[in-house]
């Protein structure tokens, strides 16, 4: 059989050759401390060369050397080609030297993927992890700690339960509780699953026949359309979202949202949930957070603010004015993956209500150490096994402390409005005002449509961007996501819309 096709440059393998007879998955320490300090080493020069080549390599140039190119199709090899990767070397009939695995994969990597931690990718939030979030992932994978329960993993557990204390305090939220998530829409799902719980207290036992009517809930037409998958699941049904309009800038018209709540009273549905988004995903706008709380008190129904990305701002004290509002919600979305820069996997579910949680999620099984509400995740939160997730965030927030966010989030903004002003100048038209660091523009007359633009530059490998509509207006989309985006990444991304711009 052929080995698989490798050509990470670099670097011979590590000095400590693998004896005969090793265990390849248990290797003897000596050999693996070797393999470990090859390994950061062929990725931290990886990592630093991630600028230099395109941002978007899956788009045919990086297919030009033909080394994953796959053989002439044979019905037994078809099956083993997954769009333009051929596996068929990837049998695993005979085990493949550790080495010559990470180089296929590293190599791989270079190729297969929008490059999202490039600093100029200007896309959808996926940050370039800050460097002590990358520590944080070895850590977390050495010790493999379980924190499902509190019992097994006392100190990840109370760290976690301290950093969203933290956050919630961030938030104007004393006293807060919450959990770790996968991300965004694990948050909000738990968000959905405690306004559920909260509207109705025999949800858990009977779930949604038990309402008298149809439960719905509400968020803006712009929101993240997860919303809908995430009813969906949780057996009320897609059509419990209610989409409400914007207002013309991008916001959730509240007006509308109120006279929404009331004819479904009328109509004998159950509004359970007011959903705000504070940085809205294409635009970047916050929902009206003071006047939605009210309207959801009037109501008797829950209020989330779905801040995934916004919520960074939260961590910059000159900029926390722009989520003024979030206070008053019962629960809170924020996707430290996005604006704090974390390595992929780290939302946050926080909320003023710590009693519903133990509610909506609890559980109980006799092989299970503990069973304790108010320490336990696996009795106050969807998942039961996982990995560390805090400590992403634990160590990008102790070593640069609130004040290296700040910096972070206002160099992001700060970069936003020079590119505004900038492209302004060349007869763009900024659509969106956004607070945050993201910008919708429309292009110059004579220039090609929005998306033709976009496509023109992912071809040219110069940057990532991305094109969507603003209210009804077709917009390029452009948003700061890397903390290593420089003043001349800026200037390439002008220059290369020129070019596009023809
Ligand atoms: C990104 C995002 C989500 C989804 O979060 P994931 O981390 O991708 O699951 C939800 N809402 C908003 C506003 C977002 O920006």
């Amino acid at each position: 059989m052929e080995s698989p096709a490798v050509t990470a440059r670099a670097e011979a393998g590590p000095h400590a050759p693998a004896a005969a007879a090793e265990d390849p998955l248990f290797p003897p320490v000596t050999r693996q401390r070797a393999l470990d300090t090859w390994l950061a080493s062929l990725l931290n020069s990886v990592a630093a060369q991630i600028g230099d080549g395109p941002v978007d390599a899956t788009q045919g140039q990086a297919r030009a050397d033909g080394l994953a190119l796959p053989p002439a199709p044979s019905a037994a090899s078809a099956a083993r080609n997954i769009g333009s990767w051929d596996f068929a070397a990837w049998d695993f009939s005979r085990p493949v030297a550790l080495e010559e695995v990470t180089r296929w994969v590293v190599h791989e990597m270079q190729r297969g993927i929008v490059q999202v931690s490039h600093p100029r990718y200007f896309g959808l939030f996926n940050p370039t992890p800050a460097h002590p979030s990358r520590c944080a992932d070895m850590i977390s994978a050495v010790f493999n700690a379980q924190l499902a329960s509190a019992t097994t993993s006392p100190f990840p557990v109370a760290l976690e339960r301290y950093l969203i204390q933290c956050f919630g305090a961030r938030a104007g939220l004393p006293q807060a509780a919450g959990h770790f998530t996968n991300g965004g829409s694990e948050a909000n799902g738990a968000a959905l699953t405690c306004a559920l719980t909260a509207a109705l207290p025999d949800f858990a036992r009977c779930g949604a026949r038990g309402f008298a009517g149809q439960p719905v809930f509400y968020c803006s037409a712009d929101a993240h359309l997860a919303w809908l998958k995430l009813a969906h699941q949780s057996g009320i049904g897609r059509a419990a979202l209610h989409l409400v309009q914007t207002d013309g800038t991008g916001r959730m018209d509240a007006d509308l949202l109120d006279a929404a709540i009331a004819r479904d009273r009328l109509a004998g549905r159950v509004p359970v949930m007011i959903v705000s988004t504070a940085g809205s995903t294409g635009g970047g706008m916050i929902d009206p957070l003071h006047k939605n709380s009210a309207i959801a008190r009037r109501h008797g129904v829950w209020h989330h603010v779905d801040a995934a990305w916004g919520g960074g701002a939260l961590a910059c004290d000159h900029h926390r004015h722009i989520l003024d509002g979030i206070e008053t919600a019962d629960s809170i979305t924020i996707d430290a993956h996005k604006w704090l820069a974390t390595t992929m996997g780290c939302g946050m579910f926080i909320t003023r209500h710590q009693q519903i949680t133990a509610q909506a999620f609890h559980a109980s099984m006799e092989c299970m150490p503990s069973c304790d509400m108010a320490a336990d995740p696996y009795v106050t939160s969807a998942q039961w096994s996982r990995r560390f997730i805090g400590l992403r965030l634990f160590m990008n927030l102790a070593a640069g402390g609130w004040a290296g966010y700040g910096r972070h989030i206002e160099r992001a903004l700060s970069q936003a409005d020079w590119l505004a002003h900038a492209l302004q100048e060349e007869g763009w038209s900024l659509i969106n005002h956004s607070p945050l660091a993201v910008l919708c523009l429309r292009p110059p007359p004579q220039a090609p449509a929005p998306a033709a633009i976009a496509r023109a530059v992912l071809r040219s490998g110069a940057a990532w961007i991305s094109a969507g509509h603003f209210e009804t207006i077709p917009v390029l989309r452009i948003c700061i996501t890397s903390g290593r985006t420089s003043a001349a990444d800026l200037r390439m991304l002008v220059a290369a819309l020129r070019t596009a711009c023809g």
